[in-house]
């Protein structure tokens, strides 16, 4: 445990360290991840949700009770996320805070420019929560597609200057089926209706069984990745 936490400007100054802990801890357990980061930022640490799953917010309430754990609310999330966020809420006790795009009123842009669309109801959000904050936990997993498939635990964004955490780097689908088998978790109802990845309710199709996972987000277009991990 540092003597001094951590801040915005001296983050850079870890960085080493940060990529020596992401080898180090790269077989850890998702809770001692979270809870090594927590003791280096201190409270300046917040996690973003999509709520696909319960996993990534149970990981981190148990890391760190009452971690703040966000959900951004594009205007355009399924009702079923909606349910499992509050299911979490309300049985689970966790620290939910929505945050909302800043001046945007439901409109076509995603079907204009998905890209657009992404950045002013995702990214943008995401910067600005993130200005806030040292630590940033995510769900990002590895098995999620090539483009993440490098993702280490422990990372330094430089461009957003936060520690970035992803605890379940590492988890595959079946032990995150397992996961919320074993703590008994509240599960998105649409990933028992062909929605193996759950995005917004316009940019999301079901998949049929075999076919890459992440084929029903932005189906037709050269669109992977929403901005938020790029
Ligand atoms: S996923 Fe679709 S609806 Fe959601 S912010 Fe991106 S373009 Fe807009």
């Amino acid at each position: 445990m540092p003597a001094e936490l951590w801040t915005k400007s001296n983050l850079h100054l870890h960085a080493e360290e940060i990529s020596a802990a992401a080898v180090e801890l790269e077989k850890a357990h998702p809770l001692d991840i979270v809870r090594w980061a927590a003791e280096r930022v201190g409270t300046s640490i917040t996690v973003t949700c999509s709520f696909e799953d319960a996993v990534l917010a149970h990981v981190a309430a148990e890391a760190v009770p009452g971690i703040e754990i966000v959900m951004i609310d594009t205007q355009y999330v399924f009702a079923e996320t909606h349910w499992l966020a509050n299911e979490l809420k309300n049985n689970n006790g966790i620290n939910l805070r929505v945050v909302n795009p800043l001046n945007v009123t439901p409109d076509n842009l995603w079907q204009r420019d998905t890209e657009a669309c992404c950045n002013v109801r995702k990214v943008q959000p995401l910067n600005a929560l993130l200005e806030d904050n040292v630590g940033w936990v995510t769900g990002v997993r590895r098995v999620d597609g090539p483009t993440r498939a490098e993702t280490p635990v422990l990372s330094f964004d430089a461009a957003r200057s936060v520690l970035k955490v992803n605890p379940l780097a590492l988890y595959s689908d079946e032990e995150m089926e397992s996961y919320e088998y074993l703590y008994e978790l509240p599960r998105n109802p649409l990933k028992d209706r062909g929605y193996p990845s759950i995005g917004c309710w316009p940019c999301t199709k079901p998949v049929a069984p075999g076919e890459d996972k992440r084929a029903g987000r932005w189906a037709g277009q050269e669109k992977t990745e929403c901005g938020l991990h790029v």
